[in-house]
């Protein structure tokens, strides 16, 4: 497959080459091998690209919702009639395996804009009467949306920001992470291909500093970041600096409890579904693991050894299971994680290994007799790496699992129906999973409470997120005033 993109950037309905830019290798996470070459964006390239953008937003927010729905739902057709190819791409970006990558990826962001598309034409605003006068209110865009992606979901980010800003009338400026610039092109070719005008989807490659230019401009309205708290709170500080509208979504420790009644071959699931899916390189993680003190020896018996049935190796086989991380860098911080987890006492059930072959691998790996104060149990390591906890009553785990800045989502197993709804609602999290962990549906919100986020993507909730309402008094009377 050809894994070198036509240029780095695609602005105004084409690609765009500026070579004057940082160079960016991009690297085959399961090989180390370099597979491509983009360039960081140069001031130029960023004012090409909002120039386009601001231009191409008025002709845009002029056509009906059904003309920008069905060209978001051609969009989705034409995503997965390309599956097999996107999936291909999207596993050499990020490494993830495409046993993944083709249920998952291209898929899912064919569902937005699916999703989008149709509900484009029902955006409306609201009649209200006031007597013989009325107020009528307009669903209006927001402008000019700047999008900044994380590496793990290249596609699927480039198109949950997309759709929901395209079907409110925005045009979007797309910058991809650093590490995974390959698949936000092929969206904005397609979206091009169907039928999108030039400008209204723009991808400008870079490194932070891109970003950072891209956040303060006068031009942008709205920015939607998915990233790091550290990485959200810069960029929230600056949208703040010109009150633009921000969407945050962020990182967390989730926590996933199971109590001793919990079906013990779905908890299982749900704890490696929740761990080390895309080798545990997903924001929701469940990955402080609470469980009860009465089923722990056969959780983790089973748990190990049904990581032992992963199918380690080339991503690219749709036999693989479990796949590299994305980057050395990225290995190397889960490396010195799992080696505080054990500085600190944590007990090595299995993995912590590097697997001695070319590319990024490091073994599913679980710690039990984790303690709620160890660093592996309060910060995020975004890497296959699961802590076990011990509990033994269900008002210390609540207060425990509360116990963090971050707020993503949280995850608790049983059998006991009133038991699994007072502990959902206890949850101080934004996405939350009752005998199951980490499904999006695009008809369900997404999101974060506390430092993990703000705003919602995904459902009628990110409606909200990139329209804004203005409201028209209509007097039909004459009108009074008092000199
Ligand atoms: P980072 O926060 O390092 O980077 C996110 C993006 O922001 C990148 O494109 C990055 O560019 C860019 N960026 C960095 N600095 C700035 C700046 N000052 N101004 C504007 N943009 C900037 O996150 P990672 O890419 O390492 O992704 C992992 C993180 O993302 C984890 O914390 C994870 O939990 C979170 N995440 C959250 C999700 C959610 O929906 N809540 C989903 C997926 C991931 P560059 O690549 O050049 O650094």
């Amino acid at each position: 497959m050809q894994t070198q993109p036509t240029a780095s950037h695609y602005i105004g309905g084409a690609y765009v080459e500026d070579t004057a830019g940082t160079p960016i290798d991009v690297i085959y996470p399961a090989t180390g091998e370099v597979i491509g070459r983009v360039y960081s964006a140069t001031p130029a390239v960023i004012d090409h690209a909002l120039t386009s953008a601001r231009a191409a937003q008025a002709e845009w927010a002029a056509m009906t919702g059904t003309e920008r729905g069905r060209i978001l739902r051609r969009a989705a057709d034409i995503l997965r009639e390309r599956n097999h190819d996107l999936s291909v791409l999207e596993t050499y970006d990020t490494g993830k395996p495409y046993q993944e990558t083709s249920v998952v990826d291209a898929t899912s962001g064919a569902d937005a804009l699916e999703y989008f598309g149709g509900m484009a034409a029902t955006l409306t605003g609201e009649h209200i009467p006031l007597g013989e006068d009325w107020v009528y209110t307009r669903r209006e865009p927001l402008g000019v949306c700047v999008g900044i992606g994380a590496w793990n979901y290249p596609t699927q980010i480039a198109c949950w920001k997309s759709a929901p800003a395209l079907a409110c009338g925005n045009t979007m400026v797309f910058k991809p992470s650093e590490t995974t610039p390959l698949c936000a092109l092929k969206v904005a070719e397609i979206l091009h291909e169907a039928g999108a005008p030039a400008g209204v989807y723009n991808v400008v490659q870079g490194l932070g500093d891109v970003g950072a230019a891209l956040v303060s401009d006068p031009r942008v309205d709205k920015v939607s970041l998915t990233g790091s708290v550290p990485t959200g709170r810069k960029v929230y500080a600056a949208a703040a600096a010109e009150m633009k509208h921000v969407t945050m979504e962020l990182g967390g420790k989730s926590p996933l409890i199971i109590f001793d009644d919990a079906d013990l071959e779905n908890a299982v699931s749900g704890a490696i579904l929740g761990n080390f899916y895309s080798s545990g390189q997903v924001c929701s993680n469940g990955t402080r693991v609470f469980v009860q003190s009465g089923i722990k020896e056969a959780f983790l018996a089973r748990l190990t050894e049904r990581l032992g049935a992963a199918v380690i190796g080339d991503p690219q086989d749709p036999e693989t299971s479990f796949g590299p991380m994305v980057s050395e860098r990225q290995m190397e911080i889960v490396q010195g994680y799992i080696a505080k987890g054990q500085d600190e006492g944590a007990r090595l059930v299995t993995g912590g290994e590097r697997l001695e072959r070319d590319g990024f691998f490091l073994e599913p790996t679980v710690f039990a007799d984790v303690t709620d104060d160890m660093t592996i149990a309060r910060e995020e390591i975004f890497g296959p790496v699961m802590a076990v906890l011990d509990f033994e009553d269900e008002a210390d785990v609540m207060a425990r699992a509360n116990d963090t800045e971050f707020g993503l989502a949280a995850g608790v197993f049983t059998s006991d129906l009133t038991r699994a709804h007072r502990v959902a609602a206890g949850f101080e999290a934004g996405t939350c999973f009752i005998n199951s962990y980490n499904d999006a549906p695009v008809e369900a919100p997404f999101g974060g409470v506390k430092a993990s986020g703000v705003g919602r993507e995904n459902s009628k909730a990110a409606i909200e997120h990139y329209s804004q309402v203005k409201s028209v008094y209509v007097r039909m009377g004459d009108l009074e005033a008092p000199f």
